[in-house]
């Protein structure tokens, strides 16, 4: 039985109390910046007076998955993408690959992991909804089972066809997303890429990870090879701010 969220942007009032839920659920702080990053899992954007919600996807076929050489990530049978920071090595492949931009990772840390939306899989496996769902004032967040939330964003663009735009994103894009969006314009209008493939990205895990910049590949083979021969973790966290200078300095000098 696989679940989801549908956030019907047409809904949403902008009112955050689901970004307030969601940090509440990490024990973060409450933020202004409304942006996703490492101490925000959810992040409401505010597009001209539209605001549009953004979490993990927890894609049908996760690419973050599929590029983490340890197996940190797991698609669950329930639906959510779920994330083990024991497992991981800081190689942050995982970011390169995601096709929406969402792993975030801890640079401030001393032994920093990636952090993402897991759709609350505690919650969810004993029964509740998200924690972002319940707080929702507007029923702008929908959980349910995904095949039940895709018929009731059908009837709602069927029935009120002068309110949406007949689209639901996510039912294809990427192979298919457990989080769907309903608004009244296409989504690229609203922060999302263009043309996603509707095939998984997860199987052109190989091309995305050639076009990650050498630095990047090599500094992660050099991480995983000394993870896992000597374990030693100050010497991980060595290299880890070692590549974090190289990328800001490859940033300063392409002008990023
Ligand atoms: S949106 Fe990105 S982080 Fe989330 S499941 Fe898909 S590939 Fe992984
Ligand atoms: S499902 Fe849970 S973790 Fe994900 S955005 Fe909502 S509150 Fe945060
Ligand atoms: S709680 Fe609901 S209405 Fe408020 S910002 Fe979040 S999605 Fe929008």
């Amino acid at each position: 039985m696989k679940y989801g969220i549908l956030i019907d942007i047409t809904r949403c009032i902008g009112c955050y109390a689901c970004e307030e839920a969601c940090a509440q659920r990490w024990g973060n702080p409450i933020t202004e910046a409304h942006k996703l990053s490492s101490i925000q899992n959810t992040a409401v954007i505010d597009y001209n007076g539209v605001y549009v919600s953004r979490l993990c996807m927890h894609c049908e076929k996760p690419t973050c998955a599929s590029a983490c050489p340890v197996g940190a990530f797991q698609k669950t049978s329930l639906g959510p993408v779920i994330y083990d920071p024991s497992k991981c090595l800081g190689c942050r492949y995982c970011m390169q690959a995601c096709p929406f931009d969402i792993p975030k990772y801890q640079w401030d840390k001393l032994n920093p992991k990636v952090t993402k939306c897991d759709m609350c899989y505690e919650r969810i496996k004993a029964g509740n909804v998200p924690a972002c769902v319940e707080a929702c004032p507007a029923e702008a967040r929908t959980f349910g089972k995904r095949d039940e939330l895709i018929e009731e964003a059908k009837r709602r663009i069927n029935e009120n066809p002068e309110t949406y735009y007949p689209h639901i994103f996510g039912l294809k894009e990427a192979g298919g997303t457990s989080v769907l969006y309903l608004a009244d314009r296409p989504m690229q209008k609203l922060g999302f890429k263009a043309n996603l493939p509707e095939v998984p990205l997860s199987l052109f895990t190989e091309q995305i990870m050639s076009k990650i910049p050498g630095y990047i590949f090599w500094g992660g083979t050099l991480l995983f090879g000394i993870w896992w021969i000597t374990k030693r973790r100050d010497e991980v966290q060595r290299l880890q701010r070692k590549l974090k200078e190289m990328e800001e300095n490859n940033k300063k000098e392409n002008g990023k």
